[in-house]
């Protein structure tokens, strides 16, 4: 199958009128080999439901559906959404009938015409991790998946405690699924060139710990605990266990202590201390 290298992409471009916006995040891939190998790490087949996220020119949809995947491609903007049946058409007529396309911002996602069993994107980088948090919230078939994007989100998402990279985003993925990097990507594969470095990030889903109601106390536990991170744990949950000794009482019950800062505690010990926090936080 013809995958789009710099001239498809610049023709289409200049087709649709599209000025890649930043606001959009709107940095297209113009290296077939790129998305060759963002394909054989995701471990995509035939058997696959694939979800991508903001297919843009159809880079990586193509790459997905050579694979023999089925795509549900969701994409915000609308000049790009009605002119990836037609790029498909075109360059891959024999595997348009498994492209479905959703013109929809993924925030808004909450449903797919067909289950996805992985999720495999190049992100939107202002908003890969609500994006990433939302839909595997919202999509519970979704099993496994590779995502490009910027490498700090990357080792953010793959971080664990002690780390300097470990934070909000490493927690609250991790109550999802279990992540890691999956390899550095070139600048120089990109239109246009962006000026942050872009990694691959794996991810398997596990079951959850608890329920939508536990979820949301660990979610505000864990930004109260690193909206203020250097401050000890019993004085940012303050608010949240309603003040500092009650507070310091469910870190110990915890097993923690109270005089441990954020960074410290694992996914798992959030846990153990939103099982003890009375209040449902917002
Ligand atoms: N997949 C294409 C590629 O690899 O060349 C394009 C990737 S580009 C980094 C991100 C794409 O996501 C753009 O096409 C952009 O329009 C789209 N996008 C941005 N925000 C979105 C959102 N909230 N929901 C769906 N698509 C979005």
């Amino acid at each position: 199958m013809q995958l789009l290298g710099p001239g498809h992409i610049r023709d289409l471009a200049e087709l649709l009128d599209v000025t890649p916006t930043k606001r959009l995040g709107q940095n297209f891939v113009i290296d077939p080999n790129t998305v060759r190998r963002i394909v054989r790490v995701a471990g995509v087949g035939s058997d696959d439901v694939v979800l991508e996220v903001g297919p843009g020119l159809g880079s990586l949809t193509l790459g997905l559906l050579e694979a023999g995947a089925w795509v549900v491609a969701v994409e915000i903007d609308g000049r790009l959404a009605s002119q990836l049946p037609v790029t498909v058409s075109e360059l891959a007529p024999e595997a348009a009938g498994r492209l479905s396309v959703v013109h929809q911002d993924a925030l808004t996602l909450e449903s797919s015409p067909v289950a996805p069993t992985r999720l495999v994107a190049n992100l939107p980088y202002n908003v890969s991790v609500p994006v990433l948090l939302h839909l595997l919230a919202a999509l519970p078939s979704v099993a496994s998946g590779v995502v490009m994007v910027q490498a700090e989100v990357g080792q953010r998402l793959a971080a664990g405690p002690g780390s300097k990279a470990y934070g909000a985003p490493s927690v609250k993925a991790a109550w999802y699924a279990t992540w890691r990097t999956a390899g550095q990507v070139s600048r120089h594969v990109f239109w246009p060139v962006p000026n942050v470095d872009s990694i691959l990030v794996g991810f398997q889903r596990h079951g959850h710990p608890g329920d939508e109601a536990l979820r949301r106390r660990v979610f505000g536990i864990v930004d109260a605990a690193f909206g203020q991170r250097r401050k000890m744990l019993r004085q940012s949950l303050a608010g949240v266990f309603g003040d500092s000794a009650s507070a310091s009482a469910a870190i110990e019950a915890a097993g923690l202590s109270p005089t441990a800062r954020g960074e410290e505690l694992t996914p798992d010990q959030f846990v153990e201390l939103a099982r003890r926090c009375p209040h449902p936080t917002p």
